[in-house]
């Protein structure tokens, strides 16, 4: 019987801990253990009758892996997508909210009209854009940030109104530190290939509206009655021996072959173990077994941000603007980076007289917001909003969450930083990482970096054949 051990009960651990269980009971010679607080940031609260999203409150529909998840433990009739024919997203700028105009696809104008009226841009901006239609093909021998490479595109004031916030509401991030290889990889082809991303982007569109006939998918999915049921249907899946909940994992030792796990007052050997932790967590656990790996993992850089569930009555409800919600880039001086309209942008999370807000607070260069009590976190989420939307109501209730060192940060030259942690781990067999520190930060790509990383270590032990990378 070979032992393995999971460390990290989020969705990566979970999603490894279901495909081990898988093995097991197709017969595999495997008994594995997750150490865990389970869940991670997927937190799902009802109050008063609305549904409340601590953490992520759904996944890109584009990403297929955490959407099979779902089917595959029982939640299939549980998916629903967002309401895609409400979605409108506004940027705050000079105070105002300006609607992101149609045809642009993340921060690239494939419709001259919209962005030509919109006064989300200064003229000048719009002249760039233009410029931008001719930009001759690129191929860097180096990575950039994702602002830089915006910046040689469509000048300055795209990266603060647009790459910015909007990087802001995915890593918590800076568009100026985030790695454009590693953050966004089709932009840098798109750049080799096409040089003008607008051109480029427009021919992907085409391309995929000739080969698919079938009706667009909405942009995010989600579970009906919150995220937090993706961790419950998997959690009634592994057997309860299998669970070593509220353990945290204190030691890491490599020893015969093996590793020995220390966590509360017992240490166990193990055969393989999978990491599934922040990477700055798996830096410390492995600091005896190899400094140089560490050091590296420990170099991956995480931001904090703190989620505002606030619920109002009708009347706040019918004084909204439609859409999705806002971003606010850093030049407006606000502490929210972003807010969603959850009424709007799900079904099933807010009764028809409700209206619920979720805002986010915090993000790079903010730790210090998580120092604030409740309550003086409450009187900030209500000043910008009382700013920004004219919300002078109090809410109904409030629901604060800090996640404290939860965003992993990918900075320039985040993709080399993963070979050599490659190259580490090639010499350290039956170890494995998973997470959000690596390969993508999104649950869906969390989801495959456990399932991935469970058939690397089953490989390492024996028992199935896999050509997968040493970090999933
Ligand atoms: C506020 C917020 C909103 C988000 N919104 C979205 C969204 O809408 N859509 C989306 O796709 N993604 C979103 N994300 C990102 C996504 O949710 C995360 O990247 C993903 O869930 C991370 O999963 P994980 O299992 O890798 O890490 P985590 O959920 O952070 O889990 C790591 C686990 O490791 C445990 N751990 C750490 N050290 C030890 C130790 N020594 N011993 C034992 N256990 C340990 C921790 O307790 C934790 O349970 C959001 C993230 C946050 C914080």
């Amino acid at each position: 019987m070979k032992r393995i051990a999971i460390v990290g009960g989020g969705i990566s651990g979970l999603a490894a801990a279901l495909a081990l269980e898988k093995q097991r009971t197709q017969g595999a010679a495997i008994d594995y253990t997750l150490f865990a607080r389970l869940g991670g940031v997927l937190v799902t609260e009802h109050v008063d009758g609305c549904l409340i999203e601590a953490g992520p409150d759904s996944f890109l529909t584009e990403k297929p892996w955490a959407s099979d998840l779902c089917r595959e433990i029982g939640l299939g009739d549980q998916l629903i997508g967002s309401n895609d024919p409400e979605r409108k997203t506004y940027i705050l700028v000079k105070g105002k909210l300006v609607a992101i105009p149609d045809g642009l696809m993340f921060m690239v104008p494939t419709k001259i009209l919209p962005a030509v009226l919109s006064p989300l841009f200064s003229t000048g901006t719009k002249l760039r854009m233009a410029r931008e239609w001719f930009h001759p093909p690129r191929r860097g021998e180096h990575d950039e940030s994702v602002a830089a490479m915006v910046e040689r595109h469509y000048g300055p004031e795209m990266v603060d109104r647009l790459a910015d916030p909007l990087l802001s509401g995915v890593y918590g991030g800076e568009a100026s530190q985030l790695s454009v290889r590693a953050v966004l990889p089709r932009f840098a082809e798109m750049e080799a290939k096409h040089g003008s991303l607008g051109r480029a982007m427009l021919a992907a569109h085409r391309k995929m509206a000739q080969a698919t006939k079938v009706p667009a998918k909405p942009l995010f999915t989600s579970l009906k009655d919150g995220m937090q049921q993706m961790v419950e249907a998997i959690v009634v899946r592994i057997p309860a021996s299998s669970l070593r909940l509220g353990t945290a994992v204190q030691g890491l030792q490599r020893q015969d072959e093996g590793w020995v796990v220390s966590a509360g007052y017992a240490s166990d050997h193990f055969d393989a173990v999978i990491l599934a932790t922040p990477a700055s967590a798996a830096a410390q656990l492995l600091q005896t077994a190899s400094a140089a790996l560490a050091s590296e993992l420990g170099a991956i850089q995480y931001t904090s941000s703190i989620t505002v569930n606030l619920g109002y009555d009708q009347s706040v409800r019918s004084s909204l603007p439609p859409g999705f919600g806002f971003l606010v880039p850093r030049s407006e001086g606000k502490r929210m980076l972003a807010a969603t309209f959850v009424h709007n942008k799900f079904p099933h999370r807010a009764p028809p007289d409700r209206a619920l807000l979720r805002c986010f607070i915090g993000g790079a260069g903010n730790d210090q917001m998580l120092q604030l009590g409740d309550e003086e976190i409450l009187r900030a989420a209500c000043e910008d909003l009382r700013q920004i939307l004219g919300l002078a109501a109090e809410p109904q209730f409030a629901s604060i969450h800090r996640w404290k060192s939860a965003m992993a940060q990918y900075g320039v030259g985040h993709l080399e930083r993963l070979q050599r942690i490659e190259d580490h781990l090639a010499s350290l067999p039956g170890l494995a990482l998973a997470g959000n520190g690596y390969r993508g930060i999104g649950v869906p790509d969390c989801v495959r970096s456990g399932s991935d990383a469970a058939q690397r270590v089953a490989t390492a032990i024996g028992l199935a054949e896999s050509k997968l990378p040493t970090i999933a």
